[in-house]
C-alpha cells in the first residue's frame, strides 16, 4: 500500500508545490513509484511537472465529482518520471459543489483506494487554505508534511493547521499523523531563521526533518521549464537537498515498516 502524504500549510508561498514536485522526482530517483495529486486550482504542481493545465481532458475535479476513475485522469511527468493527477481552475467549483455532496470529506480517499497499491508514495499538493479540498487531502492521507519558512509569523499560523489535523484525526481519519515538518528557503545567516528553527526543534522534536531546503534560485527557475530541479540542474543545492529529503523519508518509512509486527502464521 502506498504511503499517502499531504503537503499542507494554509500559508501561501511556503514551498508546498516546490516540495511536492521535487520530492516526487527525488523519490523516483530512489526507484520509488510516485503519484502526485495536484489539489490546488492554481494548477502550479501540474505545470511544474510539465502537464499543461490548459489542455486537460480530465482532471482531479472530474475524479472528485465521480465523473471518471482516478486512473483515467492520470498523466506522466516526462521529466519527473512520476504520475500526475492534474488540476486547473475547474477545481474552484469543486470547493462549493463538494459541500452539497454525500461523504464530502472522503471523496478523495474513496477515489484513491483502488490506486493506492500501484504506488509507493502518493503526494498531495494542497491549496493555501483549510477549505474542503484540504480536508479531503487530510482525510485521504496517512501523514502530513508541513513545509515552513523560518520567519516570525510562521509559527502563528501553524496552530490552526495542527488543530485541523487533530480534529480530522478524532473524527474522520484516526490514523492521521504529522509526518514531518520541513524548513524551506532556509538561510542560516539570518538570526531569526535560527531562532524560529530552535523553536521548531522544541515543538516537533520527532517530526522535524534533519534535511533543510536552502533558498536556491534553481528551484524557482525549474518550474517555468516544466521540470523538477533534478532535471534542470542536478548539481544545484536545491536538487541535492531534495534528494537528501527523499533519503530521509525513505529511511523513516523503512523504520516504520519494521515496527509493524508481522502477522501471526
Ligand atoms: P506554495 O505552494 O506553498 O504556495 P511554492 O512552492 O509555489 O509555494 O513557492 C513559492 C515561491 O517561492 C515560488 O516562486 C517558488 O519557485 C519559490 N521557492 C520555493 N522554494 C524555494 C527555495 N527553496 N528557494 C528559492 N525559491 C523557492
Ligand atoms: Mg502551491
Amino acid at each position: 500500500m502506498g504511503k499517502v502524504l499531504a503537503i499542507a500549510n494554509q500559508k501561501g508561498g511556503v514551498g508546498k508545490t516546490t516540495t511536492c514536485i521535487n520530492l516526487a522526482a527525488s523519490l523516483v530517483a530512489t526507484k520509488r513509484k510516485v503519484l502526485l495529486i495536484d489539489l490546488d486550482p492554481q494548477g502550479n504542481a501540474s505545470m511544474g511537472s510539465g502537464v499543461d493545465k490548459h489542455t486537460l481532458q480530465r482532471s482531479v475535479y472530474d475524479v472528485l465529482m465521480d465523473e471518471c476513475e482516478l486512473t483515467d485522469a492520470l498523466q506522466t511527468s516526462e521529466n519527473g518520471g512520476y504520475q500526475v493527477l492534474p488540476a486547473n481552475g475547474d477545481l474552484t467549483a469543486a470547493e462549493v459543489q463538494l459541500l452539497e455532496m454525500k461523504m464530502k470529506e472522503s471523496r478523495l480517499r474513496y477515489a484513491l483506494s483502488a490506486a493506492r497499491d500501484k504506488f509507493d508514495f502518493i503526494l498531495i499538493d494542497c491549496p493555501p487554505s483549510l477549505n474542503m479540498l484540504t480536508v479531503n487531502a487530510l482525510v485521504a492521507a496517512d501523514g502530513v508534511v508541513i513545509p515552513m519558512q523560518c520567519e516570525y509569523y510562521a509559527l502563528e499560523g501553524l496552530s490552526a493547521l495542527v488543530n485541523t489535523i487533530k480534529r480530522i484525526g478524532q473524527v474522520l481519519n484516526p490514523s492521521l499523523k504529522i509526518e514531518g515538518v520541513l524548513r524551506t528557503m532556509y538561510d542560516p545567516r539570518n538570526s531569526l531563521t535560527n531562532d524560529v528553527s530552535a523553536q521548531l526543534v522544541q515543538h516537533f522534536p520527532n517530526q522535524l526533518y534533519h534535511t533543510v531546503i536552502p533558498r536556491n534560485v534553481r528551484l524557482a527557475e525549474a518550474p517555468s521549464f516544466g521540470m523538477p530541479v533534478l532535471s534542470y540542474d542536478k548539481q544545484s543545492k536545491g536538487a541535492i537537498a531534495y534528494l537528501a529529503l527523499a533519503g530521509e523519508i525513505n529511511r523513516r518509512q523503512e523504520v516504520a515498516n519494521k515496527a509493524i509486527p508481522a502477522p501471526a502464521l
